[in-house]
């Protein structure tokens, strides 16, 4: 301080601060002289309130997101870097959901950021949208290590967390995306291209299966399908 103030006198700086704290725990003082008075229905009141903001906090979708943060239900809580849990407008008509994170969603914390990213990226611009019209997440919020398939017992543990997801968006269609997601959401065993290319009833919303987009990069003339999926998907959002 002394270094600071040599310009001025420290005393009288101490002097002043000491001055400004009493004022402050003075006004404390007052207040809480103040709320002792408080009858007891007020207070009641309150903490009423107080419980259903904690309620609405644990029923939205940050409260779903704190939730997965803290998730140690299954080993790859101890190899992930992040927890992917999803992305986007949380009143989305739309939402897309994948399989699970890869390298550079684990490293950014966020859904299809690496290669099958951007094309799933393009495909929603082709459909005349932005990333952020749409929400985006996976069955899975934490990367399999080694890119390997989500295991079922991973599934069966992160499932609900996607369910709670989906109920407190309620989308009008979803975009199931590759074999993984489509079987997972629809609890069938069908391969993904019988799937494909129809919509099928999920918890009352209609969904569409389609290739995931990581097929479309060893795949391209696929394509061609997934264009025929989403533009079926736009036909019911803008009607
Ligand atoms: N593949 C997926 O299924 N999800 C991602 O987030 C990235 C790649």
């Amino acid at each position: 301080m002394t270094e600071i103030y040599k310009d001025g006198s420290p005393d009288q700086l101490q002097q002043e601060l000491l001055s400004c704290v009493r004022a402050v725990k003075g006004q404390v003082l007052h207040h809480e002289s103040l709320s002792v008075g408080l009858d007891c229905r007020t207070k009641i009141t309150e903490k009423k309130k107080l419980k259903s903001v904690i309620k609405n906090i644990e029923n939205s979708l940050e409260g779903v997101r704190q939730e997965v943060t803290s998730c140690q239900l299954c080993a790859l809580s101890g190899t992930r870097k992040n927890v992917v849990f999803g992305d986007g407008n949380p009143h989305a008509k739309i939402v897309f959901v994948g399989e699970a994170p890869g390298a550079d969603e684990d490293e950014q914390g966020l859904p299809f950021v690496g290669r099958a990213g951007q094309l799933l990226t393009n495909i929603i611009t082709a459909m005349g949208l932005e990333r952020s019209d749409v929400y985006i997440c996976n069955i899975l919020k934490c990367r399999p290590p080694g890119n390997r398939n989500p295991l079922p017992e991973e599934i069966r543990l992160c499932e609900p967390f996607l369910k709670k997801q989906l109920q407190l968006i309620a989308p009008q269609i979803i975009c199931a995306l590759g074999s993984f997601a489509a079987k997972t959401l629809l609890k069938t065993e069908t391969p993904i291209t019988a799937l494909r290319g129809r919509f099928h009833a999920y918890e009352g919303i209609q969904l569409m299966p389609t290739y995931h987009p990581a097929y479309l990069l060893r795949n391209p003339p696929a394509k061609k399908f997934v264009w025929e999926d989403v533009q079926m998907i736009m036909k019911k959002i803008n009607v």
